[in-house]
């Protein structure tokens, strides 16, 4: 199945289909969703040692990850005061230190 229109899929190396899985696998881990999040969730798993396969339904990168606009922010969509009022100050900070830590 082709990509959605996008720049990813615009510019994006040719690639060969991937078949579909077909019998039996056996793993430690099976992850669902070749998106960011399921393809770092598999590649830190197997980083230490586990069998991990990943099913994706469409097409790696099919979702929001192949869509995005590419901006990097620290923020949680929340402003930090409005977050230190309703969590309070250390748990605010923890979540500023979180983003910055993933970025
Ligand atoms: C238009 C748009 C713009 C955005 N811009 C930004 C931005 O600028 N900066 C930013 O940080 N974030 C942005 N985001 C958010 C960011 O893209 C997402 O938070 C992120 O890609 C989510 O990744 P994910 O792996 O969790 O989900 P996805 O990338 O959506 O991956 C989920 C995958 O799971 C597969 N799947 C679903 N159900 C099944 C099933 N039952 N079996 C097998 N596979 C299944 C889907 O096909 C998909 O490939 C944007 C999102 C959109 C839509």
């Amino acid at each position: 199945m082709a990509y959605p229109s996008s720049y990813y899929a615009a510019t994006a190396n040719d690639a060969s289909p991937i078949l579909p899985l077909k019998g039996e696998v056996s793993a430690d881990v099976c992850v669902i969703g070749a998106g960011y999040t399921g393809l770092s969730a598999a590649l830190h798993l197997a980083e230490r040692g586990y069998k991990v396969t990943v099913l994706e339904a469409e097409r790696i990168g099919w979702g929001a990850s192949g869509r995005n606009g590419g901006q990097l922010g620290v923020g949680q969509r929340k402003d930090q005061r409005e977050l230190e009022k309703r969590l309070g100050r250390e748990w605010a900070h923890r979540l500023w230190d979180l983003g910055v830590e993933s970025n």
